[in-house]
Formats: structure tokens, C-alpha cells, sequence
């Protein structure tokens, strides 16, 4: 896949070089690695003019560092957004920038599928100041259209939908939502702005947990909002720093730095082995049924090939035998790691029904579109071939 957009240096080159000049340090090839908690001031009108918003320059590492801002700004440019926030966590991105953005009183519209954490903040969180939540299936964009009202502050959801891999159609959401003043909020965790960039289909704001794809390596937790510089701004002053303290530290953006390098490569080796995976799971009759937005039988397969530069590293499968064929398949993995998160160099699977959702009732698993066979598995950087004969004979025994 080629990653020039508008003329602009192409998606690696700029995930590579973006906002980062060795020559003018000491001519690093890496972006130094800034530990510092606190910053000197020059002279006491130097600070007073800092803390005004006067003069530029660092104060305090929880309001903003050099190794972190260098990744803002390449998070930014590879999204398409003006100016990004990185932070502790990707419920520490979510978080910030909703306890910014909304006030009592407001209504969140959110996708029926919804990350169980970001959930859990929205209904038990953000309900208890106030907030309404409605879930709505945003699958279909009509179903927006109905629900939303003048009192609706913002549109939730992800796209692909962690776990089912449910597919919202980001523009027609954006096309609905902006008359009305509300802003939409994707959560592009799964895709990366490699394979997707909601900005330029109509979103206000990207959010990431960029533990994900974005480190790619499994080695840290962290998260990342991308889009306009003044409500960042806002979100920086009062949602990052006063209510959430959900900061990064600069060691695990270098490490995310060193990460975005390779990202394009191993998000095509990701798809790569996901069609692979996802080809022999479709087949297979153990299979009930297998949702890749890759495959042709996949019901939202045309707005896949609208809306994402390739159909992902993630699939999530149904396996005819509910629960206990779940439980075996997964006991019977030699290869792939059992093991929540996603996005890692190792193929990683995990079963909602007895691992995350496993506190769930049966009915509240169906509700939330949750089967009891359902596997979530994050096709890894390993041969396909070891991964395919891996899942074959934990399918032969399940
Ligand atoms: N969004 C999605 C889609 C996720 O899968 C996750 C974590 O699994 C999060 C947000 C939360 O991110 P973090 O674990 O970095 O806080």
C-alpha cells in the first residue's frame, strides 16, 4: 500500500523523519530521550510569561516534554489532525477528552460494541455526573438519525468494534452528527491511521490506546487523541493536566517512536496473516462463522474496502460449539498466546466469554453481541504457516 497523501513525503518516510532534524542537536540519528520532571526558568518574567502561555518553552513534564511532543506531532501528521495528546493510556486518552468536552446535562451517544473499559467509564462513570449514555447500533447510520437530539454532545464508537469486528461508516456518521453540533469520536485503535484515517472521512477527534499497534511491541500502555490544536489545547490544560493526570512518560514515547518506524510493515505483515488465518477459519466446519472484513462473505465487506486501506490484523470467530468449544480451542493453542490486548509481534487470542466478558451473565453477552464461542485472536508477525497449522489442530480438537 502507498502511503503518500497530497503530495505530502509518504506514510513511512514521515513515520520515520516526521517533526525530527538530527542536525540540529548533535546530530543523533534517534530523537533524544528528555528525563526531566521540571524545566528552568531564565529569569522570573521567563516563567510568569511560560505559565501565561506567552513565551514557549516547557515548565512542567505533566503539561508537556520534548521527547513526548515529538511524538504528538508525528501522531498528528500521520492521522491528518492539526495537534496531538499523548497519554498514559488509552483510557487515559478517552477519558481526558471527554472529561473536557462534556458537561451535566449532556448526552453521549455510543456504539452498541464498545471496548468493555470504555464501557464501564461511560455507565458507570460518566452517568454518575450527569451525563446521559444511549447505545445505539451505529452500524446503521439511520439508527443516528433517530436518536440524536439537541441535547447530544458527542458520537462514540469504534471501527472496527472491539471484539465482534463490527464496522461503523465513519462519513455517514460525520454527515449526520455535524448539522446537529455533535462530535464524532473514533476510536482507531485497531486500524492505526495506516489503514484508516477518520479525520479525513468527517471525525472531530481520533482516539487511540496505542498499547496497541502504535508500540506494537507489548511493552507499554499508552494512548493518544488527535485533532483540532485549541480543544487539544483544552484537553492538555484541563482534561490531561488538572483532571485525569493521564500523562505519558517520555521513556515509552521514545520506545512508541521507535515503534511508528516500523508500523507500515508490520501492519501489512498483520494483514497479511489475518486474510491467511481468516480464509482457513471461514472454511473450516467447526466454524460458524468468521467476521474479517477481508472476506467476501463479510456483510459490511464493500464499506471495508471504502473505508480501510486493507482489512486489518484482527479476527473474531464463532465456533459452533459455544462456551466449552471456546475454552478447548484456546487450551489447545501451542503457538498463539493466550493472552487480552492485541496488536503485538506475537499472534495473541483471547475468548470474551471466559476471559473478558466472563463476569457477564449469558444474556448480557448476547445483548452486547457477544456469542459464547466467539474467539478474538490478533493475527502476530510470526510464518503464516506455523500460525495456520497452529490453529488448525486447536480447531481439530475444539
Ligand atoms: N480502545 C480499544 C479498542 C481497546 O482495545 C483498548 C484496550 O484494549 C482500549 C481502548 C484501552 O486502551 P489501554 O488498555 O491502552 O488503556
Amino acid at each position: 500500500m502507498s502511503g503518500s497523501t497530497q503530495g505530502k513525503a509518504g506514510f513511512s518516510t514521515r513515520a520515520i523523519h516526521h517533526g525530527y532534524d538530527p542536525y540540529a542537536g548533535h546530530g543523533a540519528l534517534n530523537p533524544p530521550l528528555y528525563l526531566s520532571s521540571t524545566y528552568t526558568f531564565p529569569a522570573v518574567g521567563d516563567g510568569s510569561a511560560r505559565f501565561a502561555g506567552e513565551q514557549a518553552g516547557y515548565v512542567y513534564s505533566r503539561v508537556g516534554n520534548p521527547t513526548t511532543a515529538l511524538l504528538e506531532q508525528r501522531i498528528a501528521d500521520l492521522e491528518g489532525g492539526e495537534a496531538a495528546l499523548v497519554t498514559a493510556s488509552g483510557m487515559g486518552a478517552t477519558t481526558s477528552l471527554l472529561w473536557t468536552l462534556l458537561q451535566p446535562g449532556d448526552e453521549v451517544i455510543a456504539d452498541k460494541t464498545l471496548y468493555g473499559c470504555t464501557y464501564a467509564y461511560f455507565n458507570h462513570g460518566l452517568t454518575r455526573f450527569g451525563v446521559k449514555i444511549t447505545h445505539v447500533d451505529l452500524t446503521e447510520p439511520a439508527n443516528l438519525a433517530k436518536a440524536i437530539s439537541d441535547r447530544t454532545r458527542l458520537v462514540f464508537f469504534e471501527s472496527p468494534a472491539n471484539p465482534n469486528m463490527r464496522l461503523v461508516d465513519i462519513a455517514a456518521i460525520a454527515a449526520i452528527a455535524r448539522p446537529c453540533d455533535a462530535k464524532v469520536v473514533v476510536d482507531n485503535t485497531y486500524c492505526t491511521p495506516y489503514l484508516q484515517r477518520p479525520l479525513e472521512l468527517g471525525a472531530d477527534y481520533v482516539v487511540h490506546s496505542a498499547t496497541k499497534y502504535l508500540g506494537g511491541h507489548g511493552d507499554l500502555i499508552a494512548g493518544a487523541i488527535v485533532g483540532p490544536a485549541e480543544s487539544l489545547n483544552q484537553v492538555r490544560f484541563s482534561g490531561l493536566k488538572d483532571m485525569t493526570g493521564a500523562v505519558l512518560s517520555s521513556q515509552d514515547a521514545f520506545l512508541i517512536l521507535r515503534g511508528l518506524k516500523t508500523l507500515a510493515l508490520r501492519m501489512d505483515r498483520h494483514c497479511q496473516n489475518a486474510r491467511g488465518i481468516a480464509g482457513l477459519l471461514a472454511a473450516h466446519p467447526k466454524v460458524e462463522i468468521c467476521h474479517y472484513p477481508g472476506l467476501e462473505t463479510f456483510p459490511q465487506h464493500e464499506l471495508a474496502e471504502r473505508q480501510m486501506a486493507a482489512p486489518g490484523g484482527m479476527i473474531a470467530f464463532e465456533l459452533k460449539g459455544g462456551l466449552r468449544a471456546g475454552c478447548r480451542f484456546m487450551n489447545e493453542l501451542r503457538l498463539i498466546t493466550r493472552a487480552v490486548s492485541l496488536g503485538d509481534a506475537e499472534s495473541l487470542a483471547q475468548h470474551p466469554a471466559s476471559m473478558t466478558h466472563s463476569v457477564y451473565s449469558p444474556e448480557e453477552r448476547a445483548e452486547h453481541l457477544i456469542s459464547e464461542g466467539l474467539v478474538r485472536l490478533s493475527a502476530g508477525l510470526e510464518d503464516m504457516d506455523d500460525l495456520l497449522e497452529d490453529v488448525d489442530r486447536a480447531l481439530s480438537k475444539a
